[in-house]
Formats: C-alpha cells, structure tokens, sequence
C-alpha cells in the first residue's frame, strides 16, 4: 500500500499530478512544463490533514480515482466512482 504524501503539497498540477505548496506555484508549474496545454486543471486537496497518522478518506481516494480514470492510468478505487 503506497502512502502518498498530501500535506505538503496540497495544490496539484492535474496533467502531471505534481504537488505544489500553492496555486500560483501550479500556475507557475503549468506554464513551464506544459506550455501547450491550455485548459490544464488545477486540483485542491481540500481535505488536508497534518500528521503521520493521515490516511486519505473515500472521498479523497474517489477524487483521486477519478483523476486516475480522467487520465488513463489504472486505479484500485474505480468502486468508488460506482464503475
Ligand atoms: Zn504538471
């Protein structure tokens, strides 16, 4: 089980899924490395949680599935989205 790290990077770049500190740092992000893309998507991690301890919820993972789906990558939390 793969623990991602949201709680330093609670803006995301929704090409590339990099994490950024803040939206202007995605912009920022967005405009260097991919240029061409015009309606590239910037994604909030709205429920972020400090600590160690932090699991993302259903909701975080349904998000996270649906990215996954948006862009062709495989993903366990596909039942979330009802598919
Ligand atoms: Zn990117």
């Amino acid at each position: 089980m793969s623990k991602k790290n949201h709680n330093s990077a609670p803006w995301m770049c929704g090409q590339c899924k990099h994490g950024f500190r803040s939206q202007d740092a995605v912009r920022m992000h967005i405009n260097d490395a991919h240029p061409t893309i015009r309606n590239c998507g910037i994604y909030h991690r709205i429920e972020q949680v400090a600590g160690p301890e932090y699991e993302p919820s259903l909701g975080e993972r349904a998000v996270d599935a649906e990215l996954a789906l948006a862009m062709g990558e495989p993903t366990e939390d596909a039942w979330l989205l009802g598919e």
